[in-house]
């Protein structure tokens, strides 16, 4: 109930916004903050990360069982509002309150329109958008509270460029990119900041799974690392750092926004030597 959420809500940051680096750069102590999909690739180095910079860190995944030290799983799937609610509130009694949430968790999605049929609609759209949505719901009246609240989505590259084979993949992601500007300027005067990050090709269990559907995976390693402008892929931790920035108070000014962490794949135009 309401009121429950008053007397519980007692976190409080250990950080001024208008540090000029007396605290280490992204410092999270007295936060905390929920990952979805944290047990796995990009949620996991994030998790991992906003643990090191001294956040409480609830990992919210299908499988949060055997997490590295320092966090804490509920077991959850996105999908259902029941296990979603039972997540956070679970999540907010354990903590006292929730600062932070990273909606992260996805699933990948290859094909044509032609190939996708309603079921594989309903079921991206189900996990990679209303799973963004249902956990932010279930926040945020824990993030009205908090003094630095912040939630940053997971979007994708696809988002707003054509990439063969990823029609349904692409326009969850856009859905992701315009929920996240769509969220912002509802919960501005909420004190509540919106942001996503934008990845391109992330070197995680996603990739490599895709990768074995071909002959020889390495060689497709290799190419996709080719494609890249920088000549390779991007690494987890690279996009949890830019997740870190914009979850943290130094991001205290910046709602709305999408951060590219794409070794320039949308923006640059290079060609092989
Ligand atoms: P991953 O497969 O390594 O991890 C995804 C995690 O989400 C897993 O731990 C999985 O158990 C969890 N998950 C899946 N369905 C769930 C559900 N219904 N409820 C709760 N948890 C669920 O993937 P990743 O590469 O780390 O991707 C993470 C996010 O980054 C996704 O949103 C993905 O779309 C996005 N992304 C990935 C890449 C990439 O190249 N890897 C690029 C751009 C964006």
């Amino acid at each position: 109930t309401g009121s429950d959420i008053r007397t519980a809500a007692t976190s409080t940051a250990a950080i001024s916004t208008t540090d000029a680096g007396t605290t280490a750069p992204g410092e999270l102590a007295g936060l905390t903050a929920i990952v979805t999909g944290g047990a796995s690739g990009i949620g996991l180095a994030t998790s991992r990360l906003l643990a090191a910079r001294g956040a409480r860190v609830a990992v919210l995944d299908l499988n949060a069982d055997g997490l590295p030290e320092g966090l804490t799983g509920f077991t959850t799937d996105v999908t259902s509002r029941e296990s979603v609610d039972a997540a956070v509130a679970a999540v907010a009694e354990w903590a006292g309150g929730i600062d932070i949430v990273i909606n992260n968790a996805g699933v990948s999605a290859i094909g044509t329109v032609e190939a996708n049929g309603d079921d594989d609609w309903r079921r991206v759209l189900d996990i990679n958008v209303i799973g963004v949505a249902r956990v932010s719901a279930a926040a945020l009246p824990w993030l009205r509270r908090s003094a630095h609240a912040a939630i940053v989505n997971t979007c994708s590259v696809a988002a707003s460029n054509g990439i063969p084979d990823r029609a349904l993949y692409s326009a969850s992601k856009g859905a992701v990119l315009a929920l996240t500007y769509g969220m912002a300027v509802d919960h501005v005067r909420d004190g509540v900041r919106v942001n996503c990050v934008r990845p391109g090709t992330v070197d995680t269990p996603f990739v490599s799974n895709y990768l074995k559907r071909y002959d020889d995976p390495a060689a497709e390693r290799a190419a996709l690392d080719a494609r890249q402008p920088t000549g390779r892929m991007v690494t987890p931790e690279e996009v949890a750092h830019a997740i870190a920035y914009l979850a943290s108070p130094f991001a205290s000014s910046t709602t709305g926004t999408a951060l590219d962490v794409d070794g320039g794949l949308t923006t640059l135009r290079i060609r092989p030597l």
